[in-house]
């Protein structure tokens, strides 16, 4: 038989039952089809993945782990020359090993228990090296199915659910480092996530070359197709100017502006909630009092996946997922330029007197005319 390389997809045990479990199935099947471009097929609880690019499946959620195999003949004498062979290629340098052997097709003559211990002393024989079979440097696997599987090493995936399966979000992407920390939590849930990000540019199209391209693109990686709104901040401003004395409030009445512009957005785009970056206590405006206000604006539920995350965590897992360094350099975020010295306790009753003051459902109307959506 010629060489043939597959990559075997593990999905784990999945908490789901019934017609959702196959949904699951299906939908992760379809998103390594997309993203990772092979042909799959599903086999027992787990996939078998031809042609394609295997590295890609290191951003596809909902797999737990994936391994790049070679398939051999369904022979005693296949195995072990594939085994001696393959292995050669990559045991210099390793202390030990250990064979996994296991049999799902119980017509082949050979028991799992000793497949393993017959090609384990071939191997021993062969390199001079020892046996270790709880943490082996390296680890020979052989799976005999439908066809006889030849694997090493596992490479662990990101689990979660399947993109999709939990419905469609709208994340509120800032240039910081949190926003796009938790639009990668819902999208592991497996929420498919669109964005919306409010600039200071004076057209849309500008946000593009800038480092909210690239954030974008980064989240991207991991969902594919993904909607990013852009929506100017300048008619905000300028009826802010307006507005009278709204010293303190600036930022909490943008905020809740984002919310009801991303409200109209999401119901638009059949989103069913949104997501902000929103970290208890962590600025002036991410108090209790201050995110009440907030998803008091909101007309549909809202998701903050790292409200009780410290900084360095959130760090840490933009740095997992290569968020972190865009994150961090220079941006112009409306933001900053709202919230110098932001109250941590505004009042309903002032901020709805400044939104009347400013005339906010017009503003809103404005606002909604000049939102363009790109598709990554
Ligand atoms: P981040 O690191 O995500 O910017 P932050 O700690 O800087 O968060 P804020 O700047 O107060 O906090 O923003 C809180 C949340 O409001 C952000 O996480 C994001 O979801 C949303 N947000 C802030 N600015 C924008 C913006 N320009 N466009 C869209 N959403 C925004
Ligand atoms: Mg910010």
């Amino acid at each position: 038989m010629k060489d043939k390389t597959v990559t075997l997809i593990h999905y784990g045990e999945l908490s789901l039952k019934g017609r959702n479990r196959s949904l699951f199935e299906i939908r992760l099947q379809e998103n390594i089809e997309k993203m990772a471009g092979g042909r799959v097929l599903r086999q027992r609880g787990r996939f078998v993945m031809e042609g394609g690019n295997p590295e890609l499946l290191s951003r596809v959620f909902g797999i737990s782990w994936y391994a790049s195999a070679f398939v051999v003949d369904k022979d005693y004498e296949s195995i072990r020359k594939a085994v001696l062979k393959k292995a050669g290629e990559i045991i210099e340098g390793k202390a030990d090993f250990g064979v996994n052997a296991n049999r799902s097709d119980k017509s082949f003559p050979v028991r799992s228990m000793e497949l393993a211990s017959r090609i384990g002393s071939e191997v021993a024989a062969r390199f001079g090296l020892p046996v270790n079979l709880k943490n082996p440097a390296l680890r020979i696997n052989i799976e005999i199915a439908d066809r006889v599987y030849i694997y090493f090493d596992r490479v662990e995936g990101l689990r979660g659910f399947p993109t999709g399966v939990s419905g469609r979000v709208l994340s509120l992407l800032s240039g910081g480092i949190d926003s796009p920390v938790s639009s990668f939590l819902m999208m592991k849930r497996g929420c498919r996530v669109d964005f919306i990000h409010f600039h200071v540019f004076s057209t849309n199209d500008k946000v593009f070359g800038s480092k909210m391209e690239n954030l974008a693109r980064i989240l991207d990686s991991y969902q594919g197709q993904s909607r990013l709104h852009l929506v100017p901040y300048y008619p905000f401003e300028m009826a802010l100017l307006g507005a009278g004395d709204v010293k303190g409030h600036e930022l909490i009445l943008f905020r809740r502006f984002m919310a009801r512009v991303a409200c109209k957005v999401a119901a638009a785009e059949r989103c069913q909630a949104l997501v902000t970056g929103d970290s208890l206590g962590q600025v002036a405006s991410q108090t209790m009092e201050n995110i009440t206000l907030f998803k008091n604006a909101a007309s549909l539920p809202v998701f903050q996946p790292v409200i009780a995350f410290d900084k360095q965590e959130i760090v840490d897992y933009a740095k997992k997922i290569g968020t972190y360094q865009v994150s961090i350099a220079d941006y112009k975020d409306c933001c900053s330029i709202v919230s110098s010295g932001p109250r941590t306790k505004a009042h309903l009753r002032r901020v709805e007197e400044l939104e009347k003051a400013m005339n906010v459902e017009s503003v809103l109307d404005q606002t909604m005319k000049l939102i363009t959506v790109y598709e990554l």
